[in-house]
């Protein structure tokens, strides 16, 4: 199938070439045709998958095909919303726009938080007719009256699951009551929560569903393997992995603002060229950063997964999983950023015997274990013992994982009761054979080893 095929104007194929896409993606094949004719959509699709391109180029076909709804007074409205989680992936939407609609009188602008107020406002005064938005700030210009959003005629809301998981859902309610009810609204989501059907079952109209290709599908074309190592090495051995040219450009995640931060200094440190982002950081300090990493200036950007959650850096060899995330969900995210479209990508994680339920929780998740490796001179020091997992330095231990909280394949993610089928939960166990990569088992890390989850301590749960 070519992009020929779904009537879009020669303008928007034009610039579908200029950025060498050959064929649509499997959501662009689904979602185009149906945004075309005029469908409430709602659909399964990730970062990575195409689905910018799957809203943004039907959405500039109709914008052009039908008239808006002019303002008595003659000014310009806006046409189009897409609210979306963070200011980074506003701003990426908000570029496609740009990009896709270069060739035709389109105006578009992103609103979000942390930047000036004012500024937004002269660029809503000149009349954009697709607004990109972060809830929060959005609301804001509703308060003080410099947004109108009363002519909308489409509406995305896009990665609604994160926008639900970062406490949106109200803001996004007050907006949409704010909408005509006359309009378009396609909902995109990588996971579907209660809570995300109930939005859609209250403000989508007969939506047609699209649901392509897990993540956690498209991950397991990504080489994964887990290195093994003392809590207190982990930095010594990502430096030693950097400097041995095993790891070139790679994204670093952390749990925490603060441990990315810190982790970038210190691998400064060591010579090594490393940015940070995360949400603590001016705008400008982002984009900067980015930018830095995107043009090779940076060889490692260390994240959170808030920040680098639609981030948009292509064909990135490497992601490195400096410490695993708490939700085993995130991890899938995480290594998603690599191997895209065909390319070979490395997901390695630095894996303390802290983290041991974490990663027991990924695997389940998986469906499969994940080939380990352990490091010549890392080899674990087999009388350490796991300590509860903490936020932040000055907060109370965390709990692990996805216990009692529904994963994907509708498990409760509880600790040793949903073990991978056929293996034993207990024990850390060398990955499986055959991969690219040697296992050395040892350490505390033995097949067999006892399970250190009995002695962590429970606690409940809630999410970073
Ligand atoms: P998204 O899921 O929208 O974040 O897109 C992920 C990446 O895929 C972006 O870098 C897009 O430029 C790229 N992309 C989108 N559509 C296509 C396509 N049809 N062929 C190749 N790459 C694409």
């Amino acid at each position: 199938m070519s992009f020929h095929q779904f009537g879009l104007s020669p303008d928007l194929l034009r610039a579908v070439e200029r950025q060498a896409y050959t064929v649509p993606t499997p959501v662009q094949r689904e979602t185009i045709p149906l945004v075309l004719a005029g469908r409430d959509v709602l659909a399964g699709a990730q970062t990575g998958t195409g689905k910018t391109a799957a809203f943004v180029l039907p959405i500039l076909q109709r914008l052009h095909t039908t008239r808006g709804v002019g303002h008595p007074d003659g000014r310009r409205p806006i046409r189009v919303l897409v609210l979306a989680p963070t200011r980074e992936l506003a701003l990426q939407v908000e570029e496609s726009v740009r990009v896709y609609g270069a060739d035709r009188p389109i105006r578009s602008t992103a609103i979000y938080g942390g930047v000036g107020f004012d500024q937004q406002v002269r660029r809503l005064r000149q009349g954009p007719d697709v607004v990109v938005a972060t809830p929060g700030r959005l609301l804001d210009h509703v308060g003080q009256r410099t947004i109108d959003l009363s002519r909308i005629e489409v509406l995305v809301l896009d990665e609604a699951d994160r926008m639900l998981d970062m406490g949106f859902i109200r803001d996004i309610r007050r907006i949409l009551a704010l909408l005509p009810v006359e309009r378009q609204t396609l909902l995109f989501s990588a996971t579907f929560s209660n809570e995300i059907r109930a939005l859609a079952s209250d403000f989508l109209r007969d939506p047609a569903q699209v649901q392509v290709a897990r993540r956690n599908t498209a991950a397991e074309l990504v080489r994964q393997v887990v290195f093994p190592v003392d809590r207190e090495r982990k930095r010594e051995l990502l430096s030693r992995l950097i400097r041995s040219g095993r790891i070139e450009q790679a994204l670093v995640f952390t749990r925490t603002k603060h441990g990315a931060n810190r982790l970038a200094e210190q691998l400064g440190r060591d010579g090594i060229r490393a940015t940070a982002i995360h949400g603590n950081k001016s705008q400008g300090q982002r984009v900067k950063a980015l930018e830095d990493f995107k043009r090779g200036r940076a060889d490692i950007l260390v994240a959170t997964d808030i920040a680098a959650r639609g981030l948009d850096i292509d064909a990135l060899p490497h992601v490195v999983n400096f410490e695993l995330p708490m939700v085993a969900e995130d991890y899938v995210h995480r290594i998603g950023r690599t191997g895209r479209a065909g390319s070979d990508g490395d997901a390695i994680s630095l894996v303390c015997v802290d983290e041991r339920p974490l990663l027991a929780a990924i695997e389940r998740l998986l469906g499969h274990p994940v080939a380990t490796e352990v490091i010549d001179g890392f080899e674990p020091d087999p009388r350490v013992r796991p300590e509860p997992i903490r936020r932040r330095s000055d907060q109370r231990p965390m709990q692990h994982a996805n216990a009692g909280r529904p994963n994907q394949a509708g498990r409760t993610g509880n600790g040793a009761r949903a073990g991978v089928p056929g293996r034993p939960d207990a024990a850390w166990r060398p990955g499986p054979a055959g991969r690219s990569y040697g296992h050395r088992p040892s350490g505390p890390f033995r097949a067999g080893a006892p399970d250190h989850r009995q002695r962590t301590a429970p606690a409940r749960v809630s999410r970073p």
